[in-house]
């Protein structure tokens, strides 16, 4: 049984992904996208790779999650939809999956007001001990028929006033994790859920990856400029699976940093 449940949810991922490269056959593909959806929920409710090893609770790092945009600032807009309203929805499915896997998380924004770029960093550089950052973002093209999914990382890391000595000297002796894996691992999974077209992983000079201490990526979850994943965002069903795909992506990352640690180093004092 769980060998058909693979092999069914390889077949329905398959045709979404094949769907959503077929951007000119229009919105009657979405029916048939959600169908398939579905269908997979239905006969595959564990949505988990049922041969991942089980995390070890007690190292799941917090996960800050931070809504893109916001009050006065909606971000990119056409025909109605604005991306401030999906950032935070999708932010708010998102932190509800992952507590259900057991990680703790922080939102820099939980309803529709304005945070400056700064204090979101700040929101984040304030968790006490071991923590990622997931931006949520969706873009706008300069033409209708760009479309996809891409994720991006910190290209440096702004030092602070106790990176410095009094030569000047950079003194962290710790490098900082730029968060190139996290972003691989979240664009890859994100991909697979969804079945959207993949942009890749990019270092871009972004505010939040760069002031921030932690690992940290932002997700461009797709374009609303463009007509079928606009509608797309707008399903509960896709939104949902976005949500997931990024929550399945920091456990793999997860689970790939627990593999580099002996368990008999990790859990020493
Ligand atoms: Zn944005």
């Amino acid at each position: 049984m769980g060998k058909l449940r693979a092999i069914w949810r390889k077949a329905a991922e398959s045709v979404q992904r094949f769907l959503l490269t077929q951007t000119r056959t229009g919105i009657a593909c979405v029916g048939l996208i959600v169908l398939a959806g579905c269908l997979t929920l239905v006969i595959c409710p564990d949505t988990q790779d049922e041969e991942a090893p089980i995390l070890s609770a007690a190292r799941l790092p917090i996960v800050v999650i931070d809504a893109g945009h916001g009050g006065k600032d909606e971000g990119a807009k056409c025909k109605g939809v604005l991306e401030k309203t999906l950032t935070l929805d999708v932010a708010l499915r998102l932190e509800r999956i992952l507590n259900a896997r057991g990680f703790s998380t922080v939102q820099t924004r939980t309803e529709d007001v304005f945070i400056p770029l700064s204090e979101r960093a700040q929101i984040a550089n304030r968790v006490q001990g071991d923590a990622v950052f997931v931006s949520i973002h969706f873009n706008q093209g300069s033409g209708r028929e760009i479309a996809g999914i891409e994720t991006f990382y910190a290209d440096n890391k702004v030092p602070i006033a106790s990176d410095w000595t009094w030569l000047g000297l950079f003194s962290n002796a710790e490098p900082l994790d730029m968060g190139e894996n996290l972003a691989a691992e979240v664009q890859y999974a994100v991909i697979l859920k969804t079945g959207a077209r993949d942009r890749g992983i990019r270092a871009r000079h972004l505010y939040v990856t760069r002031h921030t201490r932690l690992p940290a990526v932002l997700v461009e979850g797709g374009f609303i400029t463009n007509r079928m994943e606009s509608h797309l965002l707008n399903e509960e069903h896709y939104a949902e699976t976005l949500a997931a795909g990024i929550a399945d992506g920091i456990e793999a990352w997860c689970r790939s940093r627990q593999k580099t640690v002996p368990p008999t180093l990790a859990q020493a004092p």
